[in-house]
């Protein structure tokens, strides 16, 4: 089994953790950290120091005063135990008689999840309301599929949820998190005998290259809906 390649930068790890990321790409990195155990040390690395910082910076009076606010609400909450009203979750995504783990990230709001429409090829799409400029959908490829060769107009990001897919640059196992951008042309398919579910965030539509796909541009805002 492949192992996991491709990952979000530093400097994308560090906003997550100041929880300073959009709510669409915070959504994209949480999920790429459930299958990824070397970002999940990295980000918890960065926790600690960022923890370590402000307890530099803060004056020995105001962390007394912390502490104390700290045991008059954990007194408070001893006393009134405040049954939290836990949200249904809804831990998979189904599509026809498949289902697919959902990330962890979306479990909570699947109301913002579908449904599934068609797109040009074998390709499914399935939109997903987040707070964000950027589109979010889960893009399912069936087996023997393939996207026309594009590029991009802006950034794309596509984290494998579950199988595998292949393009010019190489093949890619679930967690992977790749990152086009305006200079990236390729042409996404299935491996053999595989079909591939990911979740993608585009900030711009695609614009179709090759020859006939071309003629796909005026739908590829279908891409970016
Ligand atoms: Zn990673």
């Amino acid at each position: 089994m492949t192992s996991i390649q491709f990952h979000p930068v530093e400097e994308t790890l560090n906003l997550y953790a100041a929880g300073q990321l959009d709510p669409a790409m915070s959504i994209m990195v949480s999920a790429h950290l459930e299958y990824c155990t070397e970002c999940r040390q990295r980000v918890h690395a960065i926790e600690q120091k960022m923890a370590a910082q402000l307890e530099d910076t803060q004056p020995a009076a105001m962390s007394n005063d912390l502490d104390s606010m700290l045991q008059m609400i954990m007194q408070q909450s001893a006393e009134t135990v405040i049954e939290p009203s836990q949200p249904r979750l809804q831990e998979e995504i189904s599509l026809g008689d498949k289902r697919f783990p959902l990330p962890r990230a979306l479990q909570a709001h699947p109301q913002h999840i579908g449904p599934w429409g068609r797109l040009p090829g074998k390709i499914q799409r399935a939109r997903v309301d987040a707070v964000s400029d950027s589109k979010m959908n889960f893009i399912y490829m069936d087996q023997d599929s393939a996207l026309p060769e594009h590029t991009h107009q802006g950034q794309e990001i596509t984290l494998v949820l579950a199988g595998t897919f292949i393009d010019d640059a190489g093949s890619y196992v679930p967690g992977d998190f790749i990152i086009q951008n305006t200079e990236n042309k390729h042409t996404p398919r299935t491996a053999a005998n595989q079909d591939c579910l990911c979740l993608t965030l585009l900030d711009a539509p695609l614009h179709f290259t090759s020859g006939l796909a071309s003629l796909l541009n005026p739908f590829s805002q279908l891409f970016f809906k």
